[in-house]
């Protein structure tokens, strides 16, 4: 919620206290004073239905209304965070939140406004249990006070994410460059003469300096297709002979651990609204694992089949597999079943990251099926252009 939006409903129900005080003024003529509960249907008061009552069940996040310990009012967001039975009791009775009780206290004493971070709120087996909120109490000028609920559970996770990812970016980052500054010093000291350590340093430093830059590009892939996310590719694609396309980019790879990629691509093979570099690319991807953690000299299959409304293309190798309790992890960024493994065999723990992101843009899907001691299926579907 806007500060705007927060002064307007300040302003509202400011206005409406005035209102509401003239309304009840003893006068036989006027109708008693409209029921504070939002759980009935919202009494009228002359000029039409309670306006602070409409503008906080307009406001998308949990907004109470309090007069001392009372619950006035709650709009839907609120009632179903805390329960319905939340309006018109005490909220020390039936919140029972101390962080919450202590801001309405502070709020109710000196009038002034109170923010602060709350978690717990609602819990006991109603929705909000594991939730944070940032908690915003503040005075109506007419001896109520107004709480406004944020939920921040989602931004809370997306920045823990964020900065665990540039927490696992510069320590992916920092080992080889830790290597390379090792063997420059080794180099320009005790080995500086010893030509046959220096060839084996430099070729050790062309390796490091390669990992560094592999692990570069794919940072920036991730990022450049993060940015794409929202917007889908519109583009219709004929998928014959992409993965023959890929077999000839990772040739001299596949030779030399005696793979070959045997590949099934049925004539009638519908276009689909794809993205031709990102297709490759998360074919490229797959394929390098099936190479990387595959059995030497056993065939890599990648077969593409019309599926309703989909295609979809699998990639198939033979090999130790995965373990199960790891599939479900296996697209977080850096997620390794067996780190070392990993970068000796030159991969950066971002391949099916960069999967995963590029088949949610295209709207597909993406599947990992993988039985130990025999090897990994991936498989990924993109729509039929219509
Ligand atoms: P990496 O660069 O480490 O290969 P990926 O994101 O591509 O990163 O894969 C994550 C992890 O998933 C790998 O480190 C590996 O442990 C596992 N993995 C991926 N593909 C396969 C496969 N075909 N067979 C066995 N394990 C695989």
């Amino acid at each position: 919620m806007t500060s705007l939006e927060i002064a307007l409903l300040v302003l509202a129900v400011m206005l409406l206290g005035y209102f509401l005080g003239r309304v009840t003024a003893p006068d036989p003529v006027v109708p008693p004073p409209p029921s504070p509960l939002v759980d009935a249907p919202a009494p009228a008061v002359p000029d039409g239905p309670r306006a602070d009552l409409l503008h906080i069940e307009s406001l998308n996040g949990p907004v109470l209304i309090l007069r001392g310990t009372l619950v006035e009012a709650a709009n839907s967001a609120a009632r179903s965070l805390l329960g319905s039975r939340v309006v018109g009791s005490d909220i020390r009775l039936t919140v029972r939140h101390p962080a919450l009780l202590d801001a309405v206290d502070q709020v109710m004493a000196d009038g002034a406004s109170d923010e602060r971070e709350i978690t717990g709120l609602g819990s006991g087996g109603l929705a909000g249990g594991n939730r944070s909120f940032r908690l915003r109490a503040l005075a109506d000028g007419a001896g109520r006070c107004i709480v406004l609920l944020d939920d921040v559970t989602q931004a809370k996770a997306t920045e823990r994410m964020r900065v665990d990812f540039v927490a696992n970016a510069s320590h992916e980052l920092r080992t080889p460059l830790a290597t390379l500054t090792g063997f420059i010093e080794t180099l320009q000291g005790p080995a500086a003469e010893d030509e046959p350590a220096r060839q084996r340093f430099l070729t050790i430093m062309a390796q490091e300096a390669d990992r560094m830059r592999r692990l570069i590009d794919d940072l920036m892939s991730l990022s450049r297709i993060e940015l794409d996310k929202f917007i889908r590719p519109t583009q219709p694609l004929g998928l014959a002979g992409i993965a023959a396309e890929v077999a000839r980019t990772l040739a001299m790879r596949l030779d030399a651990d005696q793979r070959r990629l045997v590949i099934e691509e049925p004539a009638d093979l519908s276009p689909v609204i794809a993205d031709r570099d990102q297709v490759l690319q998360v074919l490229h991807n797959l394929v390098s694992n099936a190479l990387k953690y595959g059995r030497s000299g056993t065939p890599i299959a990648v077969a593409l089949a019309n599926s309703g409304d989909m295609v979809q293309i699998s990639v198939r190798d033979i090999g130790e597999g995965i373990a199960p309790e790891h599939l479900p992890r296996l697209t977080e960024r850096f997620y390794r079943v067996d780190s070392q493994r990993s970068r000796t065999m030159g991969g950066t723990g971002l391949g099916l990251a960069i999967v995963k992101h590029i088949v949610e843009r295209h709207r597909g899907r993406l599947e990992i099926d993988s039985r130990q001691g025999e090897g990994t299926e991936v498989r990924f579907s993109l729509p039929k252009a219509p």
